[in-house]
């Protein structure tokens, strides 16, 4: 009895804990995007499978230091901006600081992460290549990452939201594969290039031949659907030669690199752009 009752006591405090911290990180974020400073994106490379020392594309992955709270997160505070609605402003702000990098980064093949919320807005996909297009980038050179969340809404302005964007000419990629609810039948309607398989599927590898064949067996099905097939949380080499040899096109992970800032990429295509900056 006692021992229940303490259980209680300690699950109320830690919903506190969490609410006050989420009050705190909404706050924060309010400020932040008040004089929009502190953020930053950083830059995880995807290599393709048997050329492995050339990444043609990175995935863009937010972060966030505030004064106050220290760095937070992207897991956490993207959470809250879209419980907020300040997923809206910070969503452009975010879009804003890739469409600048890529201009300073030639050629430059990028991923960007788009949450259900942004798409739900009406005119997403206009104002977003519009933003591009003032950038001088190419929208073919983008590609949006939408989770398999967004299935779970099945939205019609979503929905229209990605085939508007697909027609101009952004390539599309169902992240997270294997979390959630994705039907094939929401893969046959949505005009996706690009399969990501989850981390947590790509560990299953690890536990032997009944996850190995699981992975196969995705993998052939994203291929009868003409699909690039990208593995995530490549932390290994025996995890890297496991997903070549079951099929993957591309493959992310600490294993080929972490995130980093642009001008990290940058100093490593070309190591005179580092003594020409110091
Ligand atoms: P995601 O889009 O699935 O991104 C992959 C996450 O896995 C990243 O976490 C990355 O750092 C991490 N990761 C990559 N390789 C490995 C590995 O080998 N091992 C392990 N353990 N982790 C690996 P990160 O940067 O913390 O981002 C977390 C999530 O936050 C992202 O998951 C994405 O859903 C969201 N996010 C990040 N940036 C943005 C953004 O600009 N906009 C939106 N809407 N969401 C974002
Ligand atoms: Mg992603
Ligand atoms: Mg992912
Ligand atoms: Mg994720």
């Amino acid at each position: 009895k006692l021992s229940e009752t303490l259980d209680v006591v300690r699950y109320d405090k830690r919903m506190e804990i969490e609410d006050l911290d989420h009050k705190r990180i909404e706050r924060e974020l309010r400020r932040a995007l008040a004089d929009g400073t502190g953020f930053e994106m950083y830059y995880q490379p995807i290599v393709p499978v048997g050329s492995v020392t050339q990444p043609v594309r990175y995935e863009a992955l937010a972060r966030w230091v505030s004064p106050e709270m220290g760095r937070i997160a992207p897991d956490r505070f993207i959470k809250v901006a879209e419980a907020s609605g300040l997923i809206m402003p910070l969503g452009w702000v975010l879009l804003d600081l890739v469409c600048k990098d890529m201009q300073r980064f030639e050629g430059a093949r990028i991923n960007i992460n788009v949450s259900p919320m942004q798409l739900m807005s009406n005119g997403f996909s206009q104002k977003f290549t519009e933003m591009v297009l003032t950038h001088g980038i190419e929208p073919g050179q983008i590609e949006v990452e939408v989770t398999e969340q967004i299935v779970l809404r099945d939205d019609a302005t979503i929905s229209q939201e990605l085939i508007a964007l697909s027609a101009n000419g952004f390539t599309l990629a169902l992240d997270d594969f294997g979390t959630g609810f994705a039907s094939i039948g929401y893969l046959m309607r949505i005009p996706f290039d690009t399969l990501k398989i989850d981390r947590s599927f790509v560990r299953s590898i690890e536990g032997g031949q009944h996850g190995l064949r699981m992975i196969r067996s995705i993998i052939g099905l994203a291929r009868a659907m003409e699909l690039t097939i990208v593995a995530e949380g490549v932390e290994t080499e025996l995890d890297a030669t496991r997903l070549a040899m079951a099929g993957a096109d591309f493959l992310q992970g600490y294993h080929f690199g972490r995130p980093e800032p642009l001008d990290t990429h940058l100093q490593k295509r070309d190591p005179s752009a580092r003594a020409s900056a110091i």
